[in-house]
């Protein structure tokens, strides 16, 4: 079993979708293990986001990752990394595959509705920024 990091960002928070975009999660056999609605602090965002700090969108990607909760997600599954990032569509909901949650439900290029590692590498630097190993429960 593999683990990744999952974001359901503020846009779905913001419109009651994080139940709906939780079922497509466990629709596609993905479990999952630890989860909490929480606020990002401008600090937080920014250092889970710092891979992106030279981008020319960066701080309207803070803007928006702070502007309301979102919901942090471990999720438990075979393949969970590519699983998750299959599930979630494109990153711009125009070139997102029918069915997927980003093409469903995602508003623009930013307001994505969802995160997912891309590594694994990275969805264990993502899993440990976020949770102690005693509040992921399988
Ligand atoms: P994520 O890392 O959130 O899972 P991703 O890997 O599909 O998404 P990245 O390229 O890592 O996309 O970008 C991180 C996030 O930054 C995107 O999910 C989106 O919210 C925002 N973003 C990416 N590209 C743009 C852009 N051109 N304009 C505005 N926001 C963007
Ligand atoms: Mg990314």
């Amino acid at each position: 079993m593999k683990r990744t990091f999952s974001i359901i960002k503020p846009d779905a928070t913001k419109r009651n979708i994080t139940g709906a975009i939780n079922k497509i999660i466990e629709d596609n056999e993905l479990k999952i293990v630890a989860q909490k609605r929480i606020q990002l602090s401008r600090e937080k965002a920014e250092g889970f986001y710092f891979v992106h700090k030279d981008k020319p969108f960066f701080n309207e990607l803070i803007d928006y990752m702070t502007s309301g909760p979102v919901i942090i997600q471990v999720l438990e599954g075979e393949n969970a990394i590519e699983k998750y990032r299959k599930i979630m569509g494109a990153t711009n909901p125009q070139n997102a595959d029918s069915g997927t949650i980003r093409k469903e439900y995602a508003l623009n290029i930013q307001e994505n509705s969802v995160h997912g590692s891309d590594s694994e590498e990275n969805a264990r630097i993502e899993i440990n920024y976020f949770f102690k190993e005693d509040e992921i429960i399988t």
